[in-house]
């Protein structure tokens, strides 16, 4: 793997960074179609995660997503907080004891989702944050077993990531709160669609500018 887990501070703050930036937008959304505090609870786990940002990048990957999963749980709260919890906890526990490469890391994140779906007894097609996450693991085990150049790789895990989030506008939501508006959810974005896109391409931003001028 050519990123250490020394970048986990630079990540974490480009994450808790694009949240700031678009929180009115995501507001809205939740707000029409779930109860409006996604970026709230999400903030939470963002705030406790910059607090500790230094600590976690001592630890190695498999360590380190395992400890973001547990402050992500115990603090973003709503269905979002069990549900990206998983997702690291899943990730760290999956990638853990093995070499760390592409390969290990795309199975290890396809595992990972498969431990969302799980959780949330949901799939993509529900208009939730997997229509980012599925179509995202997707891509990134397609591109490690075609061996795609990492920037090729990160390239197209945005792509992926923000058309994952554009095809929840006109799906029916059938998992979380927005289910209960029915028919009403048609025509907006989900809002855990859009936190999901935002934190995966801050954090390919992240990657890709260090891929291209390795730290000193
Ligand atoms: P809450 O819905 O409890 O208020 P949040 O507002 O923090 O929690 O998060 C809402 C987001 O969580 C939704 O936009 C959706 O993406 C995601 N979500 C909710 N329920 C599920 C589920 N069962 N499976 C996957 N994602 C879900
Ligand atoms: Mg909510």
């Amino acid at each position: 793997m050519p990123f250490t887990s020394s970048l986990l501070p630079e990540l974490i703050e480009a994450t808790a960074e694009a949240i700031a930036k678009n929180a009115e937008e995501i507001t809205l959304l939740d707000q029409a179609i779930g109860d409006g505090d996604h970026v709230t609870n999400l903030q939470r786990g963002l705030d406790a995660l910059m607090m500790q940002r230094t600590e976690i990048s001592q630890l190695d990957w498999p360590a380190a997503w395992q400890k973001i999963g547990m402050v992500v749980m115990s603090t973003i709260g709503g269905a979002s907080g069990s549900l990206y919890g998983t997702l690291f906890v899943a990730m760290g526990k999956a990638a853990s004891a093995k070499e760390l490469n592409v390969q290990s890391f795309s199975e290890a994140f396809f595992q990972a989702v498969e431990a969302v779906k799980h959780r949330g007894k949901s799939d993509a097609g529900e208009k939730t944050m997997l229509d980012v996450l599925v179509p995202v693991a997707k891509n990134i085990q397609e591109a490690a077993a075609s061996s795609l150049p990492l920037s090729k790789l990160l390239e197209q895990t945005k792509q992926a990531a923000i058309a994952g989030m554009e095809s929840t506008r006109d799906m029916l939501a059938t998992k979380g709160r927005a289910s209960f508006l029915g028919e009403r959810t048609k025509g907006h974005i989900d809002a855990g669609a859009m936190s999901s896109q935002l934190m995966i391409c801050a954090v390919v931003d992240v990657l890709h500018a260090h891929l291209t001028t390795p730290p000193q």
